[in-house]
């Protein structure tokens, strides 16, 4: 009783408030490596490599467990490359998939990174042309990325595979890549199309044949195929999972057919953000105050983190489940357990943060109006904490907003707690400044 998910529950989240003061991350190292191993015994063909794709939570700690349990890792800047390698994972399980062009000092560091194993995986014309004498002089091979002209996204805002997003080297322009290629003898054989994040299987599905489609017309050296990140994650009790078995199976057949026509045995590559530590992640708020909109108005729980630890609501409505926990550390009420004896009754409430600022919300519908929620009635100083935050929650916060500091992060794991990421302090948040 008590537990939300895997080994976090109510008194984890008093142990760990009592210690270390709210608000701050809290992320379940048992889940997050039970997610690793369940993606790497997804069914393949011919060979399997798994990426983390780190934007999703680059903390060095949670980067080592990922990495212990045998992912490699998918960076989306060099920065991020950067962090990998200092926490230990060697260039040559790194793949770099940027919207940066580095030039002068930073070329040369890319052409550092890639003498050392880093795969470049590149993403634009500009890109290609820019390390096309570097590639060809030092005989390395690259990876690209294909704009595929078709995406998916939970929203509309995240398809990063249709003509509204600019992510990849355009089929449009895919002529142009591949003459530069063949004029300066650069073999890609990294083929890559990731179509957005939080998708659905069968636009992911679809995207398999289209991707090996491509690879048999136009890459007659490519070894590996990438099926890009966004298998669906289930953070709601209404959502439904990406079933990464029945991905897995269909990849499989698709490229067991792919030899059979073409003689040629592709390795799979998936590449996960959200899958790995979305549902591995909590943010843990106490309430601080309360306000009511006048007779048939909205109540609102002000919580003492908000939009500045988690902006997914205010950029894509993004919903998330909501836990409250007492200040003795009871489970009053959690989205999971509705009939489950914690009294909902009719009380619905608005989670807001501390920031001025409208947007500052924990459930916006998509015009981006407050969506009043379901559940039991926490007193000011009981825990509310918000589900589903292992991923894009500490890596993408706006997190200085109004002097706030960023908050920490701490780690449960059969050890005990421990604290992956001090809380910032307000002389480090001033500290650049002249
Ligand atoms: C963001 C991203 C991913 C991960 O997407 P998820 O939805 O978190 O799985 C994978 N590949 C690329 C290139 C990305 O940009």
């Amino acid at each position: 009783m008590g537990n939300f998910s895997g080994m976090i529950g109510s008194k984890v989240v008093l142990d760990a408030a009592l210690e270390h003061g709210t608000p701050f991350y809290l992320y379940d190292e048992q889940a997050i490596a039970g997610n690793c191993r369940r993606l790497l015994a997804m069914p393949n063909a011919y060979g399997l490599t798994v990426r983390y794709a780190m934007k999703a939570n680059s903390n060095r700690s949670i980067l080592k467990i990922i990495s212990r349990q045998g992912l490699k890792i998918d960076a989306s800047s060099m920065n991020e490359a950067r962090r990998a390698a200092a926490a230990g994972i060697p260039y040559k399980d790194i793949i770099l998939t940027t919207q940066e062009v580095p030039c002068d000092g930073e070329m040369l560091s890319l052409q550092e990174m890639i003498k050392s194993g880093l795969k470049y995986n590149v993403c634009s014309l500009r890109q290609l042309f820019n390390i096309g004498d570097f590639a060809a002089a030092n005989k390395v091979a690259l990876a690209i990325r294909i704009h595929p002209g078709v995406g998916s996204g939970e929203s509309a805002s995240r398809n990063t595979g249709d003509n509204y997003s600019c992510f990849g080297i355009h089929l449009y322009d895919l002529d142009k890549a591949l003459g530069f290629a063949k004029e300066k003898g650069i073999v890609f054989d990294h083929v890559h199309i990731h179509i957005g994040s939080g998708g659905d299987p069968i636009a992911w599905r679809d995207n398999i044949d289209l991707e090996l489609n491509i690879i048999e017309r136009h890459f007659p050296d490519a070894l590996t195929a990438s099926f890009g990140g966004g298998l669906k994650v289930a953070r709601m009790p209404d959502e439904e999972a990406a079933d990464i078995e029945g991905l897995g199976r269909y990849a499989k057949e698709r490229l067991e057919g792919f030899f059979q026509k073409t003689n040629r045995r592709l390795e799979m590559e998936v590449e996960p953000g959200n899958y790995v530590v979305a549902l591995a992640g909590f943010i843990v708020t106490r309430v601080i105050d309360k306000k009511k909109t006048g007779g048939d108005g909205l109540n609102f729980l002000v919580l003492d983190g908000g939009m500045e630890l988690n902006t997914r609501p205010l950029l894509y409505a993004a919903r998330h489940p909501f836990y409250v926990v007492s200040k003795s550390g009871d489970l009053l009420y959690s989205d999971f357990d509705d009939a489950g004896g914690h009294s909902a009754g009719s009380y619905t409430a608005v989670p807001v943060g501390k920031c001025c600022e409208t947007g500052d919300s924990q459930s916006l519908d998509s015009a981006g109006l407050n969506l009043p929620r379901k559940m039991a009635e926490p007193e000011v100083g009981d825990f509310f904490v918000i589900g589903g935050a292992g991923a894009y929650c500490s890596s993408m916060s706006p997190m200085n907003y109004n002097s706030h500091v960023q908050a920490a992060e701490v780690l449960y794991s059969p050890g005990g707690l421990q604290v992956i990421r001090r809380r910032q302090s307000l002389e480090q948040l001033m500290a650049n400044e002249a």
